[in-house]
């Protein structure tokens, strides 16, 4: 995985980039939340269910259908006024954390396709290094990911939610 906190940050960006017309305050929170909870399948590994089962870590947790689930629950749960755009955007935010675990270089790929196809993939380029798992985190190594993920996810993810915001001043100049 990339590390817990850049997985929230693609939500924040895109909620940002959006803004509060069309996505609610509430909503980006709670797609933040989901773009850190599929990782929660670490607890696995103590459970003594191996990587590359299903239920291991980057699997059914990261698989597209079960961000559409969760999606589609939480979204009846909120009762959003608009719940086509509360959906579309709850599922993106958790799809993405599978998504962007496939462009990490190690451990094993994501079960994006699950339950139709068990394989583990990953991207065709895999420039993110794989975040240290647990206390591990808090080494040189744990830093070093830290700094490459601004650098391959922050940067683009600010870039997008300052053209966004830019793109929505124009248009509310223009009614
Ligand atoms: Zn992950």
């Amino acid at each position: 995985m990339p590390t817990i906190i850049t997985h929230a940050i693609i939500p924040l960006a895109a909620g940002l980039a959006l803004g509060p017309g069309r996505v609610s305050g509430g909503v980006i929170a709670a797609g933040m939340a989901l773009a850190m909870v599929p990782d929660a399948d670490v607890v696995g590994f103590s459970l003594g269910i191996e990587y590359a089962a299903p239920l291991g870590h980057r699997g059914a947790s990261h698989a597209l259908l079960s961000a559409a689930v969760v999606a589609a629950i939480l979204t009846l749960f909120i009762r959003p006024e608009r719940w086509r755009p509360a959906f579309a955007f709850l599922f993106f935010s958790m799809a993405s954390h599978g998504l962007l675990d496939i462009f990490t270089n190690g451990g094993q790929g994501v079960a994006l396709l699950w339950p139709f196809d068990d394989s583990r993939i990953f991207a065709p380029v895999t420039p993110i290094p794989v975040s240290p798992i647990g206390k591990d985190f808090f080494t040189i190594r744990g830093l070093h990911t830290l700094i490459s993920e601004m650098g391959w996810v922050w940067l683009p993810a600010l870039l997008i939610m300052l053209i966004g915001r830019a793109t929505n001043a124009n248009d509310r100049q223009k009614r």
